[in-house]
């Protein structure tokens, strides 16, 4: 087994989503030490956030919730370049914000912006991780182009669709968990090179972590076909959604 830290120090990554599950992957990943995070986000702190997003205190509400967490990370003196994009990801901008990074993290709430993750990161070739929580349940897949299965072969051909996270109607450690645990399955894939093209539920009631099998599906109209339905709509979707 090989240890490549490196792969995970070229990293850029763009962080989807400056909430509950972003909090703590943002913070691992910049003191573990990558070449770059973008966090994106163009939502404001509100009091009921903070239970959840422990980056965040009182007196954050009211800020943008990419430029708070920006600013709280850069304050650690990591190493990481840090940007914050204060905008929410949608089909007009995709390109300009993560076409130079090598991976994106969903931290969103929404399905549909999961979706458009998933069409920008079969077009541009770009792996995701998603991240999901709801009540004291957690989901986690990572997805890389052209060698697993893509977020809409799950929902096509497998039945297994994620669920949809709402943090009005989540136990407040759970987003931290998802973080740490989506933070190992990168450190599995870019440090010691392991991709079982998997999809990961946790259920913190019970104590168990479940993990289904999933595979590509040569019709898959994403990443097989390259139909990108929500890309190709050019209107504003993402906004307003995470
Ligand atoms: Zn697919």
């Amino acid at each position: 087994m090989s240890l490549k830290s490196h792969e995970m120090e070229k990293l850029n990554v763009c962080i989807i989503g400056a909430g509950g599950n972003s909090s703590l992957v943002s913070l691992l990943l910049s003191h573990h030490g990558v070449s770059g995070i973008k966090i994106v986000d163009g939502d404001i702190i509100e009091h009921t956030n903070l239970e959840r997003q422990v980056l965040f205190g009182n007196s954050d509400i009211g800020r943008n919730k990419a430029i708070a967490m920006t600013s709280i990370i850069r304050s650690q003196g990591t190493f990481a370049k840090i940007e914050a994009i204060p905008e929410y990801l949608d089909s007009l901008n995709y390109s300009a914000i993560v076409g130079d990074c090598d991976l994106i993290i969903d931290c969103t709430d929404s399905i549909l912006t999961r979706n458009l993750i998933n069409e920008i990161s079969a077009s541009l070739k770009i792996p995701w991780l998603m991240t999901s929580s709801l009540e004291n349940s957690l989901e986690l897949k990572l997805i890389v182009p052209g060698r697993t299965a893509c977020l809409n072969c799950l929902s096509e051909g497998q039945n297994l669709t994620p669920i949809n996270c709402s943090y009005d109607n989540v136990e407040f450690y759970v987003p931290s968990l998802a973080s740490i645990l989506g933070v190992s399955i990168l450190v599995n894939y870019y440090k010691y090179s392991l991709l079982d093209d998997c999809i990961y539920f946790y259920d913190s009631k019970a104590v168990t972590m479940i993990k289904v099998q999933t595979s590509r599906r040569d019709s898959c109209k994403v990443c097989s076909m390259g139909n990108f339905p929500l890309l190709d709509e050019k209107h504003i979707i993402g906004r307003s959604l995470y």
